[in-house]
């Protein structure tokens, strides 16, 4: 397997042309912008001329001296100025125009990804720099052990199961798992002709008594003396939303120690793509089909996440494999949490075949459905409140996102601006919640009753070392 590496990425469609990443870049490197912002094609548009660290880069094959490279370990092209004979070739044999010249020195300005704290994109007001971090997952976790077998039944680019092996590989073989009735044990994770698919101890819920099976298993481990043992569910949103909240609610309001992952595909896509409380308003499913009399859901998606800070979680976050390194720090902090009180995780996750979605835009309809606010990214504790993770801020309009999806195919001009409407309304809330002081102490101390007592806790150190592979 190759290296990956870290990059900027940029969204001409949210440049403004402001032109702040060229003067901090130019502050910062004391010189020339390593980055320019040009006209685009379209009269207001822009395009950026910056270094793009290729793999295998052209300005490294013309340079005559040997003064640029490409560092194996963080694939930045760097330039060595003791080498550089200044002829300019390289300027010439990059296509994006990624390598400028300092005129007041006449020599070569080159991007270094300031070392992986790049200025450029820290005062991008618009969102459209962006340092992308999923290079480190793929080197570090990509030779990890994938603790679900191959030849998995699933459909083809399903997102549940790139969650399933990514949070198994993350979380690590300590763990016991509960795979209630939807996609993942659909393809096998409870196992066929007497084998498991799992390769960690897993059992098989109703789909109704997940998050109590689990309070169970937590406070066996807990009476036998284990603290290293991860007791998570990978549950769907109707055994979540729907017919096991109950179980759910109850285990968050008892504060038991278990993390729940709730992998939210938007409808019992398993067994013929029926609705679901989180189905969001205006889908086609098989039980809210579009005709003559009906165009899709009636009703909006319940707010499964929100709900749940309503229970005062020890912690509670969104997520999505389009933004793998915010998924990964959530699982951390979500485990971390779980040995302390009830841990939710509520993963987004398109269904290409229920929602009329081409395999090939799986992740590109995860990171639309961030950048238009339809699915926001933020994380709850109960003592420090809610944060984003992602910025709300500059949203792409929920078109964007939606003309992705078939099954959003037949949306009316009415429905696509309710559907706007509930966007900018749930994201005015989450604001507000985010604006709020965090709860006083009191809050963080497990409730009477809980699995294990305050204070009986192992050290997160400890734990962490006990906990990992
Ligand atoms: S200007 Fe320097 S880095 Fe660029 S091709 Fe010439 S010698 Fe190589
Ligand atoms: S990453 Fe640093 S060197 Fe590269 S363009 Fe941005 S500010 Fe300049």
């Amino acid at each position: 397997m190759g290296a990956a590496f870290d990059s900027i990425s940029f969204k001409a469609s949210l440049c403004d042309g402001c032109g702040d990443c060229m003067t901090a870049c130019s502050t910062a490197k004391q010189g020339a912008s390593r980055i320019s912002i040009v006209p685009g094609a379209k009269a207001g548009t822009f395009e950026t001329a910056i270094c793009r660290q290729c793999g295998d880069p052209k300005c490294v094959q013309v340079c005559p001296s040997g003064a640029l490279d490409k560092d194996g370990g963080n694939g930045v092209v760097g330039w060595d100025a003791s080498k550089c004979v200044d002829c300019l070739l390289c300027t010439a044999g990059c296509a994006y125009g990624g390598i400028a010249v300092d005129e007041t020195v006449a020599r070569v300005a080159k991007c270094d990804q300031c070392d992986g704290d790049p200025a450029c994109v820290k005062v991008c007001p618009t969102g459209a720099l962006e340092y992308r971090k999923a290079g480190t997952i793929f080197n570090q976790y990509g030779d990890k052990e994938d603790l679900f077998v191959p030849g998995l039944s699933g459909c083809q680019g399903c997102n549940s199961e790139l969650i399933m092996r990514h949070a198994m590989r993350k979380i690590g073989r300590n763990s016991v798992l509960a795979t209630p009735p939807g996609c993942i044990p659909g393809m096998g994770s409870v196992g066929y002709n007497g084998k498991t698919g799992t390769k960690v101890p897993v059992f098989h819920p109703l789909l109704t008594n997940t998050a109590s099976m689990l309070a169970g298993i937590r406070r066996y481990y807990d009476r036998i003396g284990r603290k290293d043992i991860v007791v998570m569910a990978l549950a769907g949103d109707g055994g979540t939303s729907d017919c096991g909240f109950h179980a759910v609610s109850g285990a968050a309001e008892r504060g038991e120690k278990v993390l729940y992952v709730c992998v939210d595909n938007e409808g019992y896509m398993n067994t013929g793509m029926q609705r679901s409380g989180t189905t969001p308003y205006g889908s086609w499913t098989s039980t809210t089909p579009v005709g003559e009399h009906m165009k899709g859901k009636t009703q909006d998606a319940k707010n499964l996440p929100l709900i749940m800070t309503a229970h005062k979680c020890r912690y509670v976050a969104t997520a999505s494999t389009g933004y793998m390194e915010d998924l990964y720090e959530k699982l951390d902090r979500a485990v971390e949490a779980s040995f302390e009180g009830f841990s939710y995780l509520h993963i987004y996750s398109p269904c290409p075949t229920g929602w009329r979605v081409p395999s090939s835009k799986v992740i590109e309809a995860c990171r639309m459905s961030v950048d238009s606010n339809f699915n926001p990214l933020w994380e709850y504790t109960n003592s420090t409140g809610l944060r984003f993770t992602h910025s709300p801020d500059n949203a792409y309009p929920v078109a964007e996102y939606v003309k992705m999806i078939g099954k959003y195919r037949h949306l009316s001009q009415d429905q696509l601006a309710h559907i706007q409407a509930k966007v900018d309304e749930q994201v005015a809330l989450l604001k507000l919640m985010a604006a709020e002081s965090p709860p006083p102490l009191a809050a963080h101390r497990a409730p009477t009753g809980s699995s294990t007592p305050v204070g009986a806790e192992p050290t997160q150190s400890a734990r962490r070392e006990i906990a990992r592979n």
